[in-house]
C-alpha cells in the first residue's frame, strides 16, 4: 500500500474514533506462513504460524491535549465495558442500518478460551447475546458435551462468546470484507482485553477475519495456528452443522474443541 493510500486508511479509522489500530498479516505473509507451518504439521501440533498483528504507526497529528475518550471513561469500567462505552451507538459501518441490538459478547470476561463467530442472526438481534437460536443452542451442547465427556467442570457460561460484526447482517448474509475491518477492531480489542490462552475460531468467514483470507475452513480446521501470540483453533460454525446430515462434520468439530479444552484447561 502507498504512503498516500495507508494515510488515508489511518485518517479514516481516525474520523470513525479508532485511537489504536490493528493490522492482520498481508495476504502474501499468510499464503507464506502457511505454507511453513502446516504442510507437515499433525492436527494440534504447536505451529507458529503469523507474526503477531503490529499496531498500525501512530496517527499523525493526534489530539494534543484532550484524553482518548476510552482513558478517560476507564476509571470506573472494566476494560470490556470501556470498549462497549467505545462502540456506543455505533454507526461506523452499514450494518447499523438493519440492526436492533448491537451484539457485544457474552460470558466470563477472564476467560481462558474465546469463541468468535462471525456475526448476530435474528435471534441474537432480538435478544442482545450472541449466539442464542438454533446454532448457538448447537454450540452450547457441544461445549458443554466435550467438556463431560473428557471430564472437565466447564460450561459455556465459562467460556467467553463473541462474533466477528456486532450487528446482524441483513438477510443473514455473510459480513462484507470492510464491514469486518472496521467492527473487528473492536473485537481485537476485546480479545486484547481478555487475554484468554486460545480463542476457537467458528466458521469460514470468522477465520477469514482474523487469519487468511484465501484459506478455507475445511483446510484450516482442526489446525492451530496463532493470532497476536495467542493459540487459534479453527472449527466449523455450527449453523453449517446443522446443515443437513453431516456426521463426519460433527465429529471433526468435536475433535477440534476437545483438542482445544485440553489445551485450556488440562
Ligand atoms: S457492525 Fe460493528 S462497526 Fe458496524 S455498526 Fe455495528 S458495531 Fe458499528
Amino acid at each position: 500500500m502507498s504512503e498516500h493510500a495507508l494515510r488515508k486508511q489511518l485518517e479514516f479509522y481516525r474520523d470513525l474514533g479508532f485511537e489504536e489500530l490493528f493490522v492482520r498479516p498481508s495476504e502474501a505473509e499468510q499464503a507464506s506462513g502457511l505454507e511453513d507451518s502446516t504442510a507437515d504439521a499433525a492436527p494440534g501440533a504447536e505451529v507458529p504460524v503469523q507474526r503477531a498483528p503490529a499496531p498500525a504507526p501512530p496517527l499523525d497529528e493526534p489530539p494534543a491535549a484532550a484524553p482518548p475518550a476510552s482513558e478517560a471513561s476507564s476509571q470506573h469500567l472494566s476494560p470490556l465495558q470501556v470498549i462497549q462505552e467505545d462502540i456506543g451507538d455505533c454507526t461506523r459501518c452499514r450494518l447499523h442500518t438493519g440492526r436492533k441490538t448491537i451484539v457485544f459478547g457474552s460470558g466470563n470476561p477472564n476467560a481462558k478460551l474465546v469463541f468468535i463467530g462471525e456475526g448476530p442472526g435474528a435471534d441474537e438481534d432480538a435478544q442482545g447475546l450472541p449466539f442464542v437460536g438454533r446454532a448457538g443452542q448447537l454450540l452450547t451442547r457441544m461445549i458443554d458435551g466435550t467438556c463431560e465427556r473428557i471430564g472437565l467442570p466447564i460450561r459455556r457460561p465459562d467460556v467467553y462468546i463473541c462474533n466477528v460484526v456486532k450487528c446482524r447482517p441483513p438477510e443473514n448474509r455473510a459480513p462484507e470484507l470492510d464491514e469486518m475491518e472496521i467492527c473487528g477492531q473492536f473485537l481485537f480489542r476485546q480479545v486484547k482485553a481478555i487475554q484468554p490462552k486460545a480463542i476457537c475460531v467458528l466458521g469460514g468467514t470468522a477465520a477469514k477475519a482474523l487469519l487468511r483470507p484465501g484459506v478455507g475452513i475445511t483446510k484450516l480446521r482442526g489446525n492451530w495456528t496463532e493470532w497476536g501470540g495467542i493459540r487459534v483453533m479453527p472449527t466449523y460454525h455450527p449453523s453449517y452443522l446443522l446443515r443437513g446430515y453431516n456426521p463426519e462434520g460433527k465429529r471433526q468439530a468435536f475433535e477440534d474443541l476437545k483438542e482445544v479444552f485440553t489445551y485450556v484447561y488440562k
